[in-house]
């Protein structure tokens, strides 16, 4: 059995833009906006079937598929009907980021991971809708000196297994190599080039990428394993830690940041959301 793990964002998905920036903004968070169900949807469809077709050519005969833009909002943002019967979806309560259930659904030694429709992270040069996970308030997101937002979460929790491809906007591919080297990087938009494809357009372009990656899988790498986590949760000017009496991990804060440690990735993981019970607006 070889299973493949897609975890999706839509912020990099194909044929979204600047000016069409709507189509990222979920139904159940802004009922006005019609773009979101009419046109954005189909666009990270697209993508994921791209790569869900060239896996399933490749050999691939399990997909595993976490959908976690707007997690917390129910209905998913790929259209799954439009998808190969192979694509299972992580049980989760209203797609919620629960990175240990996450990985305990998945194979012990799973084949490989995927990660499609991301963006960069916040600060990151001539990228569309940069941001760390939320910012505000999260500034900047640190394991092991690595700056993480949601694609190094992703490869995070999926430690150990091989890191096959990135599909996004093209500023994102810097936080994936950071994370693996020899990942294959599918370019889907590019601010700085002022390339702006159509999913139709690019669905061959990743349908290829896929494809090649998993030809060279023997060149694929995974990010390591630590059993020593250092992380740093950082905030932006306008928020503030207030710090709890006592907490049961080792860590500290300051105003404007927390810092904590962890023997495994998924622990550090599962933390940074406790973190967020202590974040407040400054007045
Ligand atoms: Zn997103």
């Amino acid at each position: 059995m070889k299973q493949l793990i897609i975890i999706a964002d839509m912020e990099g998905a194909s044929g979204i833009f600047d000016s069409n920036c709507e189509a990222c903004l979920h139904e159940e968070v802004y009922p006005q906006n019609a773009l979101w169900r009419s046109y954005g949807r189909a666009c990270i469809t697209s993508d994921v079937l791209a790569v869900c077709n060239a896996a399933t050519d490749m050999g691939i005969d399990d997909i595993l598929l976490y959908d976690m833009h707007y997690a917390g909002c129910k209905e998913s943002n790929i259209e799954l009907d439009k998808l190969p019967s192979i694509v299972r979806l992580f049980d989760l309560p209203d797609r919620s980021i629960m990175w240990s259930r996450i990985r305990g659904q998945a194979a012990i030694e799973p084949y490989g991971l995927v990660t499609v429709g991301q963006h960069a992270r916040n600060g990151e040069a001539n990228a569309y809708f940069a941001h760390t996970i939320h910012t505000p308030p999260i500034q900047s997101f640190y394991i092991n000196g690595i700056h993480v937002a949601e694609i190094g979460e992703s490869v995070m929790c999926f430690c150990d297994v091989p890191y096959l491809a990135n599909v996004g906007c093209a500023a994102s591919h810097r936080e994936a190599l950071e994370l693996s080297p020899n990942v294959t990087c599918i370019t889907v938009k590019d601010k700085l080039r002022k390339w702006e494809p159509t999913p139709t357009e690019t669905y061959p372009i990743i349908y290829a990428g896929i494809s090649a990656a998993i030809k060279d899988y023997s060149n694929k790498t995974a990010y390591p394993h630590s059993d020593r986590c250092i992380c740093e949760l950082n905030l932006t000017e306008e928020y503030r830690f207030r710090a709890p009496d006592n907490f049961p991990w080792k860590g500290e804060f300051t105003d404007r940041s927390a810092t904590w440690e962890s023997h495994d990735e998924e622990t550090a993981l599962s933390l940074f959301w406790r973190m967020h019970d202590y974040i407040e607006k400054r007045m």
